[in-house]
């Protein structure tokens, strides 16, 4: 009798159609100056990682394993400034901060200038279920990722030759000493690296993802290297919980992407689901807002994906493009880069 009650119970519990939306960083890209080829890795790499995420959503599993699978993706990949492929700060050294939410129950995790472990999205959540705290930092937070076994690389696996030649020529136009190339790296090749993104671009590449789950929580995670150059331990908006990353089931969950200290003065994240939640604005409405009064009002540039229990999924940024996909169950996969696209 109780277990036929239970299950007349679950069945009337609403399910939910899963949703997933992507970035991959905001700036200056613009379409005149992208290479064709490029233009097609960048759309084949967001469409592998969000058809990664969906998968876990479409089998029932939950926001943050979805966000989790997604993001491993991106931080392998050397397309993007997170993981594998981070920029560099002045000391010539990848510092790689992450974050994850879950909207369910507000628990976070957070890590910053993490330095030997392969897909510090993994260590941010390792922080959120394995640790008391929420927010791991520096030599601390690279012993805590030993300690609760994640996958440890040397530092010099981060390092990407397009990255490095990017750092050494804005060092050199600040007239800033060059560091030493990093111990482990690859011998300098003969010629410099092709430009795969237009020269002097102000561009991002950090990667973040929210998504929707079956039993309706949202989640939200954000992976980067930080900023090209950073200096003095410098740490942006990403692991901030509320201005990078903020993800509750009472409004919605957010991932931002763009220069971090005006995401973080203007807690960009959080301000987000503040406007869905108390002003009860649409998630589209809230993040136009956000990015296209506050944050350019700032002066800042940028752009944020957000999703909300309902399902309603959107984008938005004040940068000529942003690399992005959004995909809704039983809907169609949309990839985006330039501004003049849905
Ligand atoms: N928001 C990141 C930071 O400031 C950079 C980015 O989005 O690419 O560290």
């Amino acid at each position: 009798m109780v277990t036929t009650l239970a299950a007349a119970a679950a069945a009337q519990q609403p399910t939910h159609h899963w949703a997933i939306v992507l970035h991959g960083g905001a700036g200056v890209i613009e379409r005149a100056t992208m290479n064709p080829k490029t233009d097609a890795e960048y759309r084949a790499s967001l469409t592998q990682a969000i058809e990664a995420g969906a998968a876990v959503l479409d089998k029932g599993g939950s926001s943050l394993d979805a966000i989790e699978a997604a993001i491993r993706i991106l931080e392998d990949n050397p397309l993007f400034n997170a993981g594998r492929g981070a920029d560099f700060a002045a000391d010539g050294k990848n510092e790689l901060d992450a974050a994850i939410m879950d909207g369910s129950n507000l628990d976070a995790g957070a890590v910053a200038d993490v330095t030997r472990t392969r897909h510090p999205i993994s260590l941010a959540r390792a922080v959120m279920e394995k640790s008391p705290h929420v927010f791991l930092v520096g030599l601390g937070a690279d012993e805590f990722s030993k300690y609760a076994g994640l996958e440890q690389v040397d530092p010099s696996y981060f390092f990407t030759e397009r990255r490095w030649q990017s750092l050494v020529k804005q060092l050199t136009k600040e007239g800033l000493p060059i560091p030493p190339r990093p111990v482990g790296a690859p011998a300098p090749p003969p010629v410099p690296v092709a430009e795969i993104e237009p020269p002097d671009a102000h561009k991002f590449g950090t990667v973040g993802v929210v998504a929707l789950d079956r039993a309706g929580n949202i989640a939200a995670g954000t992976s980067t290297g930080g900023t090209q150059a950073k200096r003095w331990g410098r740490v942006g908006d990403s692991p901030i919980i509320g201005a990078g990353t903020y993800a509750s089931n009472q409004s919605c969950a957010v991932s931002a992407t763009g220069t971090g200290e005006y995401f973080i003065r203007l807690t960009v994240a959080r301000e987000v689901c503040s406007l869905v939640e108390y002003k009860g604005m649409t998630l589209q409405q809230a993040a136009d807002h956000v990015i296209h009064k506050e944050l350019t009002d700032l002066h800042g540039d940028g752009g944020v994906i957000a999703i909300a229990p309902d399902g309603q999924m959107a984008w938005s940024f004040n940068t000529p493009g942003m690399y992005r996909a959004k995909l809704a169950e039983g809907g169609k996969l949309q990839v985006g880069i330039y501004n003049d696209e849905p």
